[in-house]
């Protein structure tokens, strides 16, 4: 089991409260406003923590680079990959990552 996969085990027992609080701590750590992928329309809509939230909604149609390895969210959560805004928040790409690499026999 790797960092990633042991904080979301940890997480389980939250409450939405404590679940709420702590993406508010992460969001405010969030370096995504500085991103050449982020646009005007993404800020309007407040997006940000893409990694554990999921996909822009509309808001980013092109990736003109990804600051998020250097992000401190990616180091206390340990995630793989990036570019979240787009291709969906570590847990989805690591689920289409795994379907993809999996041999059917
Ligand atoms: S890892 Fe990326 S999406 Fe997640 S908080 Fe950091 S900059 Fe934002
Ligand atoms: S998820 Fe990555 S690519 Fe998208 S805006 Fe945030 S830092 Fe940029």
């Amino acid at each position: 089991m790797d960092k990633f996969e042991e904080t979301i085990l940890s997480m389980w027992g939250m409450t939405p409260k404590d679940r709420e609080e702590s993406d508010g701590k992460f969001a405010a750590l969030c370096t995504c406003p500085s991103c050449p992928t982020y646009t005007a329309c993404a800020q309007d809509a407040r997006e940000l923590l893409f990694c554990l939230k999921g996909k822009s909604f509309l808001c980013i149609s092109e990736e003109k680079g990804c600051l998020c390895p250097s992000c401190p969210v990616t180091a206390e959560y340990g995630f793989r990959h990036t570019l979240f805004c787009r291709r969906g928040n570590e847990k989805t790409q690591r689920y289409e990552h795994g379907l993809w690499g999996t041999k059917m026999i």
